[in-house]
């Protein structure tokens, strides 16, 4: 099966080609798709046979849950059996938007959707194309990231069609993402909300809306014994085919230390790669030498990480150094990937 490809945009949006995906989706088929975040692989979550593809198109383990994507906020009562009045609150001010929620799930979302769980992840996204899409299949699409599982979610259309091109019935390229880091994850079922994956609404905008917001302590101990939450961040995520290590510290000595190590590899043979900033971008002479983006906006950093992790697979690098992006607001969300990407391992530096 090769997918059919169709181009548009959110404001001249397909409408033929939209019903055409609908319908893949409400006969159980595939459909690759922008939202916000990153690229999703939607399926019709009310199915379990749908969801079932979803993961054996992503090779996914069938215990990471897949999140329910709404295209408004009228669908959300028929697939959970309670609205807690955090989880209200937060709806009405951050839907549309890059926020997913944990409700006790209604009998009518299948098990296979799930995980096995008796909780559903919803989110509502604000990308006007993913919206018509759901609407036209019926309101329900389950959608985890439209990558091979493994590998960086896709940013782009062309990352979905060199991943799943040949499994599923359709891609819709909607151009780049506007954030391109999954979305934040709050569980609003306990006393206490609790962020279970950072994202680009983080822990501070949470807490202005909500007052107390907890962080899964899971997500802080990923060595230890402290399990987090979301069965995806237990996994594995997001490698890179080249090993990965992030040098951290003062932004000088990182570069002399990135510097360093990526002159010491080249004389042993290796292929290196070096992740930086434009602002660091001509500190560095050897090696492939990408720039993630500008210190001056975070965002752009957020949405090129996975794209030049992909690129670095492409072209081929034994080892790969990445500065450390410990940014103000989505610092933590990008750092979260990156060190997941790195296996955390990191190099501390110091400065004179
Ligand atoms: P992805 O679809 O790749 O963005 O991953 C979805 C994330 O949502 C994974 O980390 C899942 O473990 C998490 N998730 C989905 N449903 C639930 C749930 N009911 N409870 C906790 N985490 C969930
Ligand atoms: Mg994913």
């Amino acid at each position: 099966m090769k997918a059919k490809l169709v181009r548009m945009t959110e404001d001249e949006m397909n409408m033929p080609a939209l019903k055409e995906a609908g319908e893949i989706l409400k006969q159980g088929g595939l459909v690759g798709f922008p939202t916000e975040t990153v690229y999703g692989l939607g399926g019709n979550g009310l199915d379990p046979e749908a969801s079932r593809k979803i993961y054996a198109a992503k090779g996914r383990p069938s215990d990471n849950p897949l999140i329910i994507h709404i295209a408004d906020l009228e669908a959300l009562p028929a697939i959970v059996k309670e609205i807690p009045e955090k989880a209200r609150i937060l709806a009405e001010r951050c839907w549309p938007g890059p926020l997913t929620m944990i409700f006790p799930k209604a009998d009518i979302v299948p098990y296979a959707t799930t995980g096995g769980l008796d909780t559903v992840a919803v989110r509502l996204p604000s990308n006007r194309i993913a919206r018509e899409m759901i609407r036209q299949a019926g309101g329900y699409v389950a959608a985890p990231s439209a990558n091979v599982s493994g590998r960086p979610s896709p940013t782009m259309a062309e990352h979905v069609i060199e991943d799943l091109g040949d499994r599923i019935e359709m891609i819709i390229d909607g151009g780049q993402v506007e954030i391109g880091l999954e979305s934040t994850i709050v569980d609003c079922t306990e006393e206490t909300p609790m962020i279970l994956r950072p994202g680009f609404l983080n822990q501070e905008k949470l807490e202005e809306i909500l007052g107390q917001v907890e962080l899964d302590p899971g997500l802080l101990h990923e060595t230890a014994h402290v399990r987090p939450k979301a069965p995806g961040m237990r996994y594995k995520h997001y490698a890179p085919k080249g090993d990965l290590s992030i040098v951290e510290g003062p932004s000088e000595a990182v570069v002399a230390k990135i510097r360093e190590l990526t002159e010491a590899n080249i004389k042993e043979g290796r292929r290196v790669g070096v992740i930086c900033t434009d602002e660091t971008r001509r500190s560095y002479t050897d090696g492939t030498i990408l720039s993630i983006g500008s210190r001056t906006e975070e965002e752009t950093i957020a949405r090129h990480l996975y794209e030049v992790l992909r690129d670095f697979d492409e072209i081929g690098v034994d080892v790969i150094f990445s500065e450390s992006f410990r940014t103000p607001q989505m610092g933590m969300a990008i750092m979260n990937r990156l060190l997941k990407a790195a296996g955390h391992t990191v190099i501390q530096v110091e400065g004179e």
